[in-house]
């Protein structure tokens, strides 16, 4: 099997995510290390569709460790949906002699590999948003430089909140999912968290905790919503309309999808993308990279795409405790 792999592609689609380039260096200079031709394919399965392609030696992925966003540009393309933009996409692969292709993003970017593979191409996923949102892994390229980003915007507004002795309501990204909300929410301290996965009572949930802040002497608030729990501004509305006190709204927004990425984000994306390449190597396909426990591991993209993340209930636990008392 060794070398019957001759030449793959590499993709990122759907979000970006700060680490995406390092995953894209990994996957080409370890493709390389193996005697594989890498291509790079620009703006996801747009590019694939398109022929939109560029040949990736080690040389071309140097200095993008260090950079956000992704050089191979991503993009979210409604053709791929059809048959008909998935034949000219395997098309494509039969012209350039592609066998397999690593795509880096969400589940739409899995679900995309998934048909692309019904049609006889290899492929390999590997989870790349800053939601944290793939199930089957801990953890997702991006999450942790967009924690670190959204931690070190609300430290700058809680110093104004303080002095002003204001309320703060911050709305970060996650989608559908509050796993970034809820390790921000931990690390700034704050003074309440909404999350999607749990039920909202607003008078616990929001006044009350910043009524015990307020008893325990405290005169600013950060409160910090998930943008799947509900939007910052209505949320700041209604504190002004229940207790008379009128919050600064922030949404901090696309800000938390670039910058340069943390060593974990790197790490992980290096760890990754040669993890991917390894798969493809030894001749296996349909599987998603994904890391537990601290192992990097591969499984079926099928069960993959099947399995729900629930938050971490012990991280929630502990915010339970924090806001709290
Ligand atoms: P993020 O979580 O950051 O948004 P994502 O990969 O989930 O990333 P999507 O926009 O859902 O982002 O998907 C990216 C692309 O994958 C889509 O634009 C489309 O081209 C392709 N895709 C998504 N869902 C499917 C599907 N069910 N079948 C085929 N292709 C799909």
């Amino acid at each position: 099997m060794e070398n019957a792999v001759k030449r793959i592609g590499v993709l990122t689609s759907g979000g970006d995510a700060p680490g995406m380039n390092a995953a894209v260096r990994a996957v080409t200079r370890s493709a390389i290390y193996r005697g594989i031709d890498c291509v790079g394919i620009r703006r996801g399965y747009m590019g694939l569709i398109n022929g939109d392609v560029v040949k990736l030696d080690a040389s071309s992925v140097n200095n993008i460790i260090n950079r956000g966003g992704t050089i191979l540009y991503t993009a979210r393309c409604q053709e791929f949906l059809t048959e008909e933009g998935q034949v000219k996409a395997v098309n494509t692969c039969k012209l350039l002699g592609l066998d397999g292709i690593v795509a880096i993003g969400g589940d739409g970017t899995f679900r995309g590999a998934l048909d692309l593979s019904k049609y006889g191409v290899s492929v390999v996923g590997i989870p790349g948003t800053i939601d944290n949102d793939i199930a089957c892994s801990h953890y997702s390229i991006g999450f942790d430089t967009a924690c670190n980003t959204a931690i070190e915007a609300i430290d700058k507004l809680r110093d104004t909140m303080q002095s002003h002795e204001r309320c703060s309501v911050v709305e970060v990204m996650g989608r559908n999912a509050g796993h970034l909300a809820l390790y921000v929410g931990i690390a700034c301290g704050a003074t309440a968290v909404l999350v999607p996965e749990k039920p909202i009572d607003f008078e616990r949930d929001v006044i009350e905790k910043i009524r015990i802040a307020r008893l325990n002497g405290r005169t600013h608030y950060m409160i910090v919503v998930a943008e799947g729990a509900g939007s910052a501004p209505e949320i700041g509305k209604k504190i002004q309309e229940e207790i008379a006190i009128e919050p600064r709204v922030t949404v901090l927004g696309h800000v938390q999808r670039g910058g340069t990425p943390t060593a974990r984000d790197r790490v992980t994306a290096t760890r990754m993308g040669y993890h991917a390449v390894n798969v493809l190597a030894e001749g296996r396909t349909n599987r998603v990279i994904c890391v537990r426990d601290g192992r990097f591991e591969d499984v079926d993209m099928v069960e993959a795409l099947q399995m729900k993340k629930s938050l971490n209930e012990q991280e929630y636990a502990v915010l339970e405790a924090m806001t709290g008392a």
